[in-house]
This record gives structure tokens, sequence and C-alpha cells, in this order.
């Protein structure tokens, strides 16, 4: 089989399992690019916080993929638009509703993507001859993932550590399959980074957490507190997370590449019926079991109802008419 019909049929069943985007990206390519090591110095500076699923042997997986696939020699990187036709998050002026991360207003991404990417292996499968290896993997593997999709057009990392596209934004989300298979042939050609002099996202994020141009402190990141940390606010944390009760967008909700960014077509990523600024006294009001109800198949049921009312008190406490 020739290196441009393996490519075709990746290609294809990629779209035919309804990704926008994918890029076959040379895992030589990864290494040379040296992300890794740049991963590790980031690791060292403490910017992962209390994400312990980020570091040790799972840290040394995600520099050397072949640690998680013997053999492995290429990625297959697909992104997914979960854009909804909605306003920005913290549009909401009212200091009675909450705020949430647009990738959480629908269905959990980690089902919806898995679901396809195993369905894209599947064709893969079926439609290539000859013995080869490849795993699956949307954010839950220890992949660093957007440092492959940077490798290939699917986009650039901007100042604000997201994948962009210059024709769909960042509301992406991305996932791999890493395979022995190899498709010989140029390389993929990187997406040109287009942030130019640009600062937006540096500039609007309420708590300083981009501390230079790609490089992110999680912990002093919205996003972490309110996600990835388990127990109870520090007082000092607590002031400063506005009226956030999962995840940030500010500094996406700023960059202009987002303004034109296309809306999905996907039923799963619609925002469900009061996510999209939910009134915070509801919130608060909710026993477990409509947390349960409310929260099926959602990224914020990953959360559990604790930290939920955690982040629930935070956000009225700080839901002064000025916020
Ligand atoms: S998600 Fe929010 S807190 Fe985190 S870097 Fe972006 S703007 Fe800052
Ligand atoms: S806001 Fe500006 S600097 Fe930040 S990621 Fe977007 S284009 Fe780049």
């Amino acid at each position: 089989m020739s290196m441009t019909d393996l490519r075709a049929i990746v290609e294809a069943a990629a779209r035919s399992e309804g990704f926008e985007d994918v890029a076959i990206v040379r895992l030589e390519d990864f290494f040379a690019a040296q992300d890794g090591d740049y991963f590790s110095r980031w690791l060292d500076r403490g910017f992962a916080g209390e994400m312990n699923y980020l570091k040790g042997e799972r840290a040394e997986k995600r520099r050397h993929p072949g640690m998680i696939l013997e053999g492995a020699r290429s990625a297959i990187c697909v992104t997914l638009n979960y854009n909804t036709d909605a306003p920005r998050s913290v549009e909401c002026r009212d200091p009675s509703c909450g705020w949430v991360s647009r990738y959480a207003w629908g269905s959990d991404y980690h089902d919806v993507l898995k679901k396809k990417l195993d369905g894209l292996l599947e064709r893969m499968r079926s439609e290539i001859p000859g013995p080869f290896e490849a795993r699956a993997y949307v954010d839950t593997g220890p992949i660093l993932e957007r440092a492959l999709a940077r490798q290939s057009p699917l986009g650039w990392v901007g100042k604000n550590t997201c994948l962009i596209n210059e024709r769909r934004g960042s509301w992406l989300f991305i996932g791999e399959i890493l395979t022995t298979l190899e498709f010989p042939g140029n390389a993929a050609t990187p997406a040109a980074d287009r942030c130019g002099t640009c600062t937006r996202c540096i500039d609007a994020c309420p708590t300083q957490a981009i501390t230079e141009p790609r490089v992110l402190d999680a912990t002093r990141c919205i996003s972490y507190w309110t996600i990835e940390f388990k127990a109870e606010f520090p007082q000092e944390i607590a002031a400063g997370l506005g009226r956030h009760v999962f995840g940030c967008d500010i500094c996406q909700d700023v960059c202009p590449w987002n303004r034109r960014a296309p809306a999905t077509h996907l039923d799963e990523f619609q925002a469900r019926a009061g996510l999209v600024n939910p009134p915070l006294e509801e919130l608060a009001a909710m026993a477990e079991g409509d947390f349960r109800e409310k929260f099926k198949n959602s990224p914020v049921r990953r959360l559990g109802f604790k930290r939920f009312q955690r982040n629930v008190r935070a956000a009225i406490a700080n839901s002064t008419p000025e916020s």
C-alpha cells in the first residue's frame, strides 16, 4: 500500500467519524521540538500544583510515547469543535449568576471523543492490511497532546497555552491515536504562530496565571482551583475565584481568533438548560441526587458533590454587584 493510500484511509476515516481536522505527526518531529524537556522544566517550577497525575512515571511517559506504546512511530491527531452559539461565560454581569466553562455546557467530551476515536481505529483496522499496533487517547492518557498537535497544521500553541486553529479558533477538543504505523514522506507542516504582538489573554487573566507567553502557572489558574484542587480553598484563593463554578474561559474568550469561531453541529456539545450562567442560589440548593441528575454525563459530575458545593459557596461569596 502506498503512503498516499495509507494517509487517505486515515484521513477519510477520521472525517467519517465526524472529526473536523486530522493530521499525522511523526514522533521524531515531536522529539526534535523538545517539548518533553519544556514540560519537565514546567514541572520543576512547581507549576503543576497538586496535579500528581502529571508527575513521576507519567511525566516520563509523556516525554516518551514509546513507553505507552512500544514501537510507536506516529500520532494521528484529531480535533473536534465544541464551540456553541452562546455568549461568553463571564458576559453575564448579574451577580446572582455563576460562570461555567464552555466545554462543560454539554456532555462529557471524554466519552464523545473516545467513541469516535474507537470508531476511527476500527475503520483503520478493517481497511489497512498488515499488522500494526495503535492506542487511542483523549486527555486522560499520559500524552502531550498540544505538543503533538502543534507539529501539524491543526494549530499553534497560543500565548494562552491553548491550541489555536486559524479557521476554528481554540474551542477544540484534541484526541490522538498513537500507532506503530509509519507514514513516510514529508513531515506535516506546523501551523504558523499567529499570536503576533497580541497579549490580550495575558492582560485579561484575572489571576496573572500566564506568567509569560505560553507558560501557565496552574497554581494561579482558576481552572486548576475549581476543577483539579481537592481540598477546601485557602481564603486568599477563594476570594480571587470570582463567580467561576467550574473552570474559566477568560483567556480564550478574549482571543481574537475565537471571534469568528464556527459553532459545533454536534448535539452532545450543545449547552444544556441552566448551565450557561446558572443561578448560584439554585446550585446551592441542590441536593446530591439533584447534582447527579443535572450533571449526568457532564464533565462537572467528575468534580463530585462536595467540591461542587465548595465552588458554589466561593462563587456566592464573591457575587457582589461589581463582580
Ligand atoms: S483559565 Fe482563567 S485563570 Fe486560568 S489562565 Fe486562563 S484566564 Fe487565567
Ligand atoms: S489572545 Fe492574543 S496572544 Fe493570547 S492566544 Fe489569542 S492571539 Fe495569542
